[in-house]
């Protein structure tokens, strides 16, 4: 890995040119959008199975449609996950393609929130993360088939059910099939309005602090009472000290929960963390320190769960690679692809932790992810699905 580069014979002599594939899939552009819209009208929170299960039987019959083969991975607790293979001309080893069907959205939420166009943008939930990369998916391998008759080599499709809630069910497929693969390419939104490819993301971790302290009558008895609230107001301060954002470190105790009525000294007090790195040789430190808080007051118990739960992915070698390949079939239709470093996760942290040279960012352009206002700019799709046709050709 990487195979071939872009300036070699295999990507620089296309068949056909790279202006016509661009034609090609401006053609096919409402089509696309179509297909999108039928996704986002799916709704398919990750915590509603017989929902997730819908779209993945939706997917699996387009998949099947483009001569895929087609195998669900059945999960109890979220929605089953789905795997789609192609075979290929040539013998190698396979592209996996990742995504996820899930979001972020309950059902209900297309009731204000409905899919619609305005001003050459769709709008709707999941719009943008990611179900534009699905569809961006099957047109790119549809593309290829219509040019080359078979697909220039095989290619893994892995959809999965609940990467929004931390992809516990599929994490174990997904480093499997990633491990049987040449590269990984990473559907999830790209990176602004510029459409940037993502190269690199922060590492995430996910932590419940829980203070356990002595209730009391707040009038009657106040120094019978050892607070839980106090207690958790200076662990917070002392886990804000962590925080070191020049190294790309960052906690936040985002949720807090505690006390019954403001007459009893509190009991019970709780706070969930989310943790940041950039580099996974910070995940021990950060874990550590978490992990080793003391209580201030003796008389206050603390239990700390949770831990890092995504590495970062880091701009290894593999991936620069990757994005160079990338940015030279960008050219090819004067396109100036960029890169960018970002701190949200993804399951291509799973992927790029393993080593295999991963590029995320490869799915739609807009903004707004799991905000009322998500959409995705309709003109950017033909040239995003001419370069994942381009990268399936050249990785
Ligand atoms: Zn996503």
């Amino acid at each position: 890995m990487p195979r071939t580069k872009a300036n070699t014979p295999a990507v620089a002599s296309p068949q056909p040119a790279w202006p016509d594939r661009l034609s090609y899939f401006s053609e096919h552009r409402d089509r696309v959008v179509n297909t999108i819209r039928e996704l986002v009208e799916i709704e398919s929170p990750s915590d509603h199975k017989p929902s997730v299960d819908r779209i993945a039987a939706f997917l699996a019959s387009k998949f099947e449609a483009l001569g895929g083969r087609t195998h669900l991975h059945r999960s109890n607790d979220f929605g089953d996950s789905l795997q789609i293979d192609f075979a290929g001309a040539a013998n190698r080893r396979p592209v996996l393609l990742l995504g996820h069907y899930d979001t972020v959205y309950p059902i209900g939420t297309l009731a204000n929130m409905p899919c619609k166009i305005e001003n050459g943008c769709l709008r709707g939930p999941g719009v943008l993360d990611m179900k534009s990369g699905i569809a961006l998916m099957l047109y790119a391998i549809e593309g290829l088939q219509a040019w080359h008759g078979a697909l220039p080599g095989p290619v893994t499709v892995f959809l999965v059910s609940d990467e929004e809630v931390g992809s516990h069910s599929s994490r174990k497929i997904t480093e499997a099939l990633a491990k049987e693969s040449a590269g990984v390419l990473v559907l999830e939104p790209a990176a602004g309005l510029r459409g940037a490819v993502k190269t690199a993301r922060k590492g995430v971790g996910e932590y419940t602090l829980r203070v356990k302290g002595i209730a009391a009558h707040a009038g009657l008895d106040p120094g019978k009472g050892h607070s839980a609230i106090i207690e958790l107001a200076r662990q917070i301060a002392a886990v804000a000290k962590l925080n070191n954002l020049r190294q790309g470190v960052s906690v936040n105790p985002g949720v807090i929960q505690g006390g019954t009525r403001t007459n009893v000294i509190a009991a019970e007090a709780s706070a969930g963390i989310d943790v940041r790195i950039k580099s996974a040789k910070q995940a021990a430190g950060v874990h550590r320190k978490l992990r080793s808080l003391k209580p201030f007051d003796k008389h206050c118990h603390l239990e700390i769960t949770g831990g890092i739960n995504r590495l970062p992915m880091e701009r290894t070698a593999g991936v620069a690679a990757l994005y160079k390949q990338a940015k030279d079939i960008a050219s090819q239709i004067k396109w100036k692809l960029d890169e960018a470093a970002v701190g949200g996760g993804s399951d291509g942290n799973f992927t790029a932790g393993m080593g295999i040279p991963t590029l995320d960012g490869m799915g739609g352009v807009g903004e707004g992810a799991h905000a009322v206002h998500e959409y995705i700019v309709i003109s950017e799709l033909p040239r995003r699905a001419l370069l994942l046709a381009g990268m399936i050709e050249s990785v």
